[in-house]
């Protein structure tokens, strides 16, 4: 479906340039071009905010940057169903970095195009900027008492990522979007993550009882991290504090906890024996999945410990 927009009425002015790939008409402008490519991706969730309103994460990332950018925070919810907690609902999907790179070298190209000679990058995870920070001062969510963002509609099952650009504020045109650069909110620390956390990582600050890096740790574990490991009884990841969260309940009760996007729903690995799945999988397969990070070498060692049958030193 081509989209077509009639900027101020005036046909002359329309841009008359579009890609076949995703069948956009270059017609708008800044965040509007912005929304509609996000939209053909099922993205309905991003926010903008000055560079100068956002926290630096990795320096040598940040120094590339030409400054006086915005940064577009772009949200990707992926609950597609939590492998009755034998796998974390983010491992049970295709890794999101897949499907940020399509959506960001299309934010990139489109950008490009309409505005000739400007400076519009994508980037998720390895980030110039704090992403749970950022993405809660532009209003897309609260930080939560577990260090994660949590959205109205989604919860917590959020991946953040974000497109830089040099597009002014005008440019950008970002009536009807979220931007708010007061503080960011927190939640009202209700609790209840600590509590479900089966080893009280959420308390504790370094995180090194968190079954979740714990999981992703290379090589071999001490006796302690493998007990903690089997605790929360999961193969990869840990979705216990964000289960509890209030906010998750609430948007399962919306009907709106499962992601709209096609690429989280259709890779759910699914309910039924999703360890055996996992061990059936072909190298292609697995490599697709977010635990392929850390080789099969390390996702066996897990399912050994859950299984009962680890030797540990
Ligand atoms: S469970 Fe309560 S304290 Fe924890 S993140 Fe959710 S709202 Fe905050
Ligand atoms: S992921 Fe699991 S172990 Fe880590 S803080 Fe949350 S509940 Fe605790």
């Amino acid at each position: 479906m081509l989209i077509f927009c009639f900027l101020h009425g005036d046909v002359d002015s329309l841009y008359r340039f579009w890609y076949n790939q995703y069948d956009i008409m270059i017609t708008k402008g800044g965040a509007a071009l912005i929304r509609d490519i996000l939209l053909k991706f099922n993205i309905d969730s991003f926010a903008a905010l000055p560079d100068s309103a956002c926290k630096a994460a990795n320096e040598r990332l940040f120094s590339l940057l030409p400054g006086g950018c915005s940064v577009i925070f772009v949200l990707f919810p992926y609950y597609s169903g939590d492998c009755n907690g034998l796998i974390s609902s983010y491992g049970a999907v295709y890794d999101y970095h897949t499907l940020a790179k399509e959506v960001f070298s299309a934010l990139e190209g489109y950008v490009k195009e309409k505005y000739p000679g400007r400076f519009a990058r994508g980037f998720a995870d390895h980030s110039p900027f704090l992403e749970v920070e950022g993405a809660a001062r532009a209003g897309l969510g609260i930080i939560g008492k577990n260090s994660l963002l949590i959205t109205e509609k989604y919860s917590s099952y959020v991946f953040i990522g974000e497109l830089v650009c040099s597009l002014t504020e005008e440019e950008l045109d970002l009536e009807g979007i979220p931007t708010v650069s007061a503080e960011p909110r927190c939640c009202e620390d209700c609790g209840r993550c600590s509590r479900a956390c089966p080893t009280g990582a959420v308390r504790d600050k370094s995180r090194k009882s968190c079954i979740s890096s714990l999981t992703q740790k290379k090589g071999d574990l001490s006796a302690k991290e493998a007990a903690l490991i089997k605790t929360g009884g999961s193969i990869w990841g840990c979705d216990a504090c964000q289960a509890a969260c209030p906010y998750t309940q609430k948007a399962l009760e919306k009907g709106t906890l499962l992601t709209p996007i096609g690429f989280f729903r259709d890779s759910y690995i699914g309910d039924r024996d999703p360890v055996g799945s996992v061990e059936k999988m072909d190298d292609c397969t697995f490599e697709k999945y977010p635990f392929a990070w850390r080789k099969r070498k390390t996702v066996t060692r897990n399912i050994t410990i859950i299984k009962g049958n680890e030797k540990n030193d």
